[in-house]
């Protein structure tokens, strides 16, 4: 309980975290009464109504009706407007950029998709990625006075959260690059970004196994490789926000397999949909008789690891070893995260989880054989609760959690309609 009588305390913050309170308690309640959120938070009556009627002014918080008589007065009932705003979650993906628009409550309203182009170099990414935003933006403007509260990123990369710049993405081949920078440009709209796999990670936390469990850990295999932390309900940072690189672990000594990196046996050159693809690929030239040859019509460059992933489920031998193989070592990285870190239960997200049971078999294996038997006996390993859009949802709970917490870093740049 936050104590608002000593004369002492910082006023504005302290009107800051009760309103957190009460907005975080009317979130999570099915209509409730100003004396009832008085009574449950024991914040005087008089401190609950001013902050509700400031909740209500910010149209964050509606009234709904009345509730039952205790005796006396019907009370009026409160509950969170999550409809009548929005927010963009965008996945920066090697791919494709993927936006989503939803309400507060996370409900999707408008999606949209374009292919990055990630050769074309970071300034024509960021102006397709401007693009996107601008479509979703176009697709509300016929609401009047609706509120995008801010757009929330994820980008694949290691991001400094000191400087709030990606310092160094192998996968977009971008050093110390300025995504806010470059996107303001464009847009006066509050943007948030973080690495991938720690915003899927979040999403995860605001939306998915997060309501159930307070440590997990979120694997993203997609292009590359990262791990999402969450301990105690808090994602791990780090020293300066680059925690979570799991796919650059060395896992084998004498690999001749270089990494995006620079560094050889990485996880991720071993077991990323990237390298799943580069090794069946290597196989099929020398001159392995596969199904792959003529799924990719002779272009072996063109193999991918979906079309890895689809001819190993039709029984194709050199498709199974390949990603047999691969799965072997996404198991032996995860068992080590698990001894380390001691989750409840591990997700595991991104493009190759597509493949569906044959990698969530292989590596549930792989972890029962490999991790602490007292740590890893009762782990569940489950796919993303959102699918391919786990990191977007992620991006979105970047900005709900900023609304949430009135943390929102320019809120008077905020847009409107
Ligand atoms: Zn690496």
């Amino acid at each position: 309980m936050i104590d608002d009588s000593k004369p002492n305390a910082n006023a504005s913050y302290i009107n800051k975290l009760n309103k957190i309170k009460i907005l975080n308690f009317i979130r999570s309640s099915d209509g409730i009464s100003r004396a009832d959120i008085a009574k449950k938070t024991r914040l005087s009556p008089p401190t609950v109504s001013r902050i509700v009627e400031d909740l209500i002014e910010e149209e964050l918080v509606i009234e709904v009706g009345e509730g039952e008589s205790k005796g006396g007065r019907r009370p009026t009932l409160l509950e969170f407007s999550g409809e009548n705003h929005y927010i963009i979650g965008i996945d920066l993906g090697t791919t494709n950029i993927y936006g989503v628009l939803t309400d507060l409550n996370a409900q999707i309203i408008a999606e949209k998709k374009v292919p990055t182009n990630v050769n074309s170099g970071f300034h024509k990414v960021m102006e397709r990625t401007a693009e996107v935003i601008q479509d979703l933006e176009e697709l509300l403007s016929k609401k009047k006075q609706k509120r995008i509260y801010g757009i929330g990123m994820a980008v694949a990369g290691l991001i400094n959260r000191k400087r709030m710049i990606v310092e160094f993405s192998p996968d977009f081949h971008w050093h110390e690059v300025d995504v806010i920078a470059e996107l303001s440009k464009w847009h006066e709209i509050p943007i948030v970004f973080d690495n991938v796999t720690r915003v899927m990670a979040l999403g995860e936390l605001c939306f998915g196994v997060g309501r159930m469990h307070r440590n997990f850990i979120c694997v993203n295999v997609g292009y590359g490789i990262g791990a999402g932390i969450i301990v105690e309900g808090n994602p791990l940072f780090g020293f300066n926000g680059m925690a979570g690189e799991f796919g650059h672990i060395t896992l084998e000594r004498d690999s001749d397999i270089q990494c995006d990196c620079g560094n050889f046996g990485c996880l991720e050159a071993l077991s990323s949909g990237n390298a799943i693809a580069k090794v069946a690929q290597r196989k099929l030239k020398s001159g392995i008789s596969s199904i792959l040859n003529e799924m990719c019509e002779g272009k072996v460059e063109s193999i991918t690891a979906e079309m890895v992933a689809h001819a190993a489920k039709l029984g194709d031998s050199l498709a199974w070893e390949v990603f047999e193989n691969a799965m072997e070592y996404l198991g032996i990285g995860i068992a080590a995260l698990i001894n380390l870190f001691n989750p409840e239960i591990v997700v595991i997200g991104g493009g190759v989880t597509q493949a569906g049971d044959i990698l969530f078999d292989k590596v549930r294996k792989v972890v029962k054989a490999r991790a602490l038997h007292k740590i890893a006996q009762e782990i569940d390993i489950v796919p993303a609760t959102f699918g391919m859009k786990a990191a977007a949802m992620g991006a979105v709970a970047l900005i709900l959690n900023k609304v949430l917490t009135f943390d929102l870093l320019h809120p008077k740049v905020a847009y409107f309609y």
